[in-house]
C-alpha cells in the first residue's frame, strides 16, 4: 500500500506518504461500509498518525454519535467510552502508538444512546508503514451486551461467564462436575411485601452465604431473578453420594433466611435443581446444561419447594412431550377444531325410567399422537387458555345436537362441562347467553357442570356462578365429595344438581363407608331441594344398591359408555330402562 519512490525530495516523500495514507483511509472507508453489511459488529479504522477515526454507520444506531468519522479520535472516544474504562483504553492505545503493541484486544464499556453502559469487545490489528511504524489500527467491535459481566447486586459473575467457563472446561478435557441452581422460594412475594431493596439485600445475603459455604471448592454465578448457580468441578460417584444434594443441605443450614420486620420474624426457604456433567457427554453444550439445571429447579418448585431435585432425562422428555402435545392441540384448535369430537353419555332419569338427557364429553383424535383421553389433554388446554375457544365450540356443538334430539324427545337435556379457567378467564356466561339467543332455544335444555374444587370457591368464580343463576342457567356441581364437600356452600351458590363422584359409587357394594356417605349426601341434598345424580354405575349390582338411596339421575357404563352422536341416537336416545 505504501511505496517509496526513489529520487523524490524528503518533503515530496512526506506529502506523498500523506496522500497515500489519505487514500488508504478512503479505501478503509469503502471496505468498512461494504463489510458492515455482512455483520452486526462495528468495523473501525483508526488513523494513528492523524488521530482520525472512523466506524461503520450502524454504530450511530446504538451510540450517541452524529458522525461516524472524527478528526479528533481521542477526544471523541473520551466522550463515547464509559468514563471509568477510558484510562484502560487510553493505556492500550498508547502502547500501540508507541509501537510496543501490534494488537488490540479489550473488553470495556461504551455509553449507549440511553446513557447506559454497553459492554463491547474490541479487537484490532496494527498496519505499519514500510519502516515498521504504526499507521493504522483496524478491527471490529462486538456489542457483547448491555450488562456488565458482573452483577451489580451480588457482585457475582453472570450467566455469560458461566457459559464461557463451561466451554473452557469442555475444550480443555476437564468437563467433570455438577451445577446446583438455587432459587429463593416465593421471591416475588418477598419483593412485593418487603420492597425491592429488601429483596436485593436477601440476594446479596444468599450470594455471600453461597460463596462462604462453597469456599474454594466451587464457583458461584448469578442467573436471572432470584437464581444463582454453584459450579463444582470434580469426578463424583453421584449415584452413591449425590454431593450436590449434600451441598444444598449445607447451604440451607447456613442461610440466614429470617426476615425481621418490627420484631416480627418470618422465614423463607430455598429450592435447588442439580445436574452432573461428564467428559463423555455429547454434545457439551453449556446453554443446554444450564437449561436442564433450571428445569430441575423448576421441578423442585412444583413439587412443593424447600427441596433439591436432580435433573432427570425422562422427566425432561416428558415435559418436552407435553409441550409437543400442547402445540398439536393449538394447531388442531386453530384448524377449525380438527380431530375434536363430542361423545355423549346417557343420563338416566330414574322416576321416568328413561334416557332423557346426555352429558357431552370431549374426545381428541390427534393425527400425531392418536387418541388421547380428556384427563390427559384438558389440563394442558387449561394451562394455555386454549380451553376457552374449545369450550365455546363444545357448548355450540352440544346445544346444536340437543336441539335436534329435542325434536324427537321434547324436554331432552344436555349437560356441558365448564372448566374453572373458562369461568375465571373468559366471559363464559355471555358466550352461552349469546348462543342460546341466536339459536332461539329455551335455557332449560342446558345444564352446566362445574367441578368441585378450591378454585370455584374463589370470589371471582363465585360471582360468575351467581350470575349464571341470575340468568336462570342451571348449574351442577361435579365430582362432589372429592373437594370441600360443603353442601351448605353448594346451596348458597344455588346449584341445582349434585353429581356424587364416581369413586364413592365404584365400591358401594363392598364399602359400608361409601354407602353411608352417599346416603348422607343424598338425604342432605334432597333436604336442600337439590337433585342428585350418581356417576360411575358400572354393574347391575351397583345399580340395585344405589336405587335404594333414591337418586334422581344415574350415569355409568352399565347403561352406556360415552358414544358418538350417531350411536347415541341409535342406541340410547329416549330408551326406556328396566330396573
Ligand atoms: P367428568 O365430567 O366427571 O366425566 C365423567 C367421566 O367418567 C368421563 O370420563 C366418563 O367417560 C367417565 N365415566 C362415565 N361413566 C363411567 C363408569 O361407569 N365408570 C368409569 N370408570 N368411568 C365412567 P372422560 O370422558 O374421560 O372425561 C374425564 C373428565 O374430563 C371429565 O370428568 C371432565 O372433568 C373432563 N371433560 C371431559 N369432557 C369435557 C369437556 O367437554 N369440557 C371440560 N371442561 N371438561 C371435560
Ligand atoms: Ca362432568
Ligand atoms: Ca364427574
Amino acid at each position: 500500500m505504501i511505496c517509496k519512490k526513489d529520487g523524490s525530495s524528503a518533503k515530496d516523500g512526506e506529502r506523498m506518504k500523506e496522500e497515500f495514507m489519505w487514500n488508504d483511509m478512503q479505501m478503509y472507508r469503502r471496505m468498512i461500509s461494504l463489510f458492515s453489511k455482512c455483520t452486526d459488529d462495528y468495523l473501525f479504522a483508526f488513523d494513528i498518525k492523524n488521530n482520525r477515526y472512523m466506524i461503520s454507520d450502524n454504530a450511530a444506531e446504538t451510540f450517541p454519535m452524529e458522525k461516524t468519522e472524527f478528526s479528533d479520535a481521542f477526544g471523541t472516544l473520551k466522550e463515547i467510552v464509559f468514563p471509568e474504562d477510558y484510562p484502560v483504553l487510553e493505556e492500550d492505545l498508547n502502547r500501540i502508538i508507541s509501537g510496543n503493541s501490534k494488537e488490540h484486544n479489550l473488553e470495556y464499556r461504551w455509553v449507549g444512546k440511553d446513557g447506559k453502559p454497553v459492554w463491547i469487545s474490541c479487537r484490532g490489528q496494527v498496519v505499519d508503514d514500510e519502516d515498521g511504524n504504526p499507521l493504522f489500527l483496524i478491527g471490529r467491535i462486538s456489542d457483547i451486551g448491555r450488562k456488565s459481566k458482573i452483577d451489580g447486586i451480588t457482585g457475582l459473575y453472570r450467566e455469560r461467564s458461566l457459559k464461557k467457563y463451561l466451554q473452557d472446561l469442555a475444550d480443555s478435557g476437564k468437563y467433570e462436575g455438577f451445577l446446583l441452581q438455587i432459587g429463593i422460594d416465593n421471591f416475588k412475594e418477598i419483593n412485593e411485601k418487603y420492597g425491592k431493596t429488601f429483596g436485593n439485600d436477601e440476594l446479596l445475603n444468599m450470594a455471600e452465604c453461597l460463596k462462604k459455604t462453597i469456599g474454594e471448592a466451587g464457583k458461584v454465578f448469578r442467573m436471572g431473578g432470584d437464581e444463582m448457580i454453584v459450579l463444582v468441578e470434580g469426578t463424583f460417584d453421584a449415584e452413591k453420594e449425590d454431593p450436590a444434594k449434600q451441598l444444598y443441605k449445607k447451604i440451607r443450614e447456613a442461610m440466614d433466611n429470617h426476615i425481621n420486620v418490627n420484631g416480627h420474624v418470618s422465614f423463607y426457604t430455598i429450592s435447588a435443581g442439580s445436574i452432573y456433567f461428564h467428559e463423555e457427554d455429547e454434545p457439551k453444550d453449556a446453554a443446554v446444561l444450564i437449561e436442564h439445571a433450571g428445569f430441575a429447579l423448576h421441578q423442585a418448585k412444583i413439587s412443593g419447594k424447600n427441596t433439591c431435585v436432580r435433573y432427570s432425562k425422562e422427566v425432561y422428555e416428558e415435559y418436552v412431550h407435553m409441550l409437543d402435545v400442547q402445540e398439536e392441540l393449538r394447531k388442531d384448535i386453530e384448524n377449525n377444531f380438527r380431530g375434536f369430537e363430542l361423545y355423549y353419555q346417557p343420563v338416566v332419569n330414574i322416576s321416568k325410567k328413561r334416557i332423557l338427557g346426555a352429558e357431552a364429553l370431549i374426545r381428541w383424535h390427534s393425527s400425531k399422537f392418536g387418541f388421547m383421553s380428556p384427563g390427559q389433554f384438558i389440563p394442558l388446554l387449561e394451562e394455555t387458555g386454549l380451553i376457552i375457544p374449545l369450550g365455546r365450540w363444545i357448548a355450540k356443538t352440544a346445544l346444536e345436537q340437543c336441539v335436534k334430539w329435542q325434536k324427537a324427545v321434547p324436554g331432552f337435556r344436555i349437560n356441558v362441562n365448564l372448566s374453572f379457567v373458562q369461568i375465571k378467564k373468559s366471559n363464559a356466561l355471555q358466550d352461552i347467553l349469546t348462543l342460546i339467543d341466536t339459536m332461539d332455544i329455551d335455557k332449560s335444555i342446558l345444564m352446566i357442570e362445574v367441578t368441585e374444587s378450591g378454585e370455584i370457591e374463589s370470589s371471582v368464580a363465585a360471582r360468575v356462578l351467581r350470575s349464571f343463576k341470575e340468568e336462570s342457567i342451571q348449574l351442577a356441581i361435579d365430582d362432589f365429595g372429592t373437594g370441600y364437600s360443603n353442601l351448605r356452600y353448594v346451596k348458597d351458590m344455588t346449584f341445582d344438581l349434585v353429581k356424587i363422584d364416581q369413586s364413592f359409587i365404584r365400591n358401594i357394594t363392598n364399602s359400608k363407608y361409601d354407602y353411608l356417605v352417599v346416603k348422607q349426601f343424598t338425604e342432605l341434598a334432597h333436604s336442600l331441594k337439590l337433585t342428585v345424580c350418581y356417576e360411575g354405575v358400572e354393574t347391575e349390582e351397583a345399580l340395585k344398591c344405589v336405587l335404594g338411596l333414591n337418586p334422581d339421575y344415574v350415569q355409568g357404563y352399565f347403561f352406556s359408555r360415552p358414544v358418538p352422536a350417531a350411536e347415541f341416537e341409535d342406541k340410547c336416545l329416549n330408551r326406556s330402562v328396566q330396573f
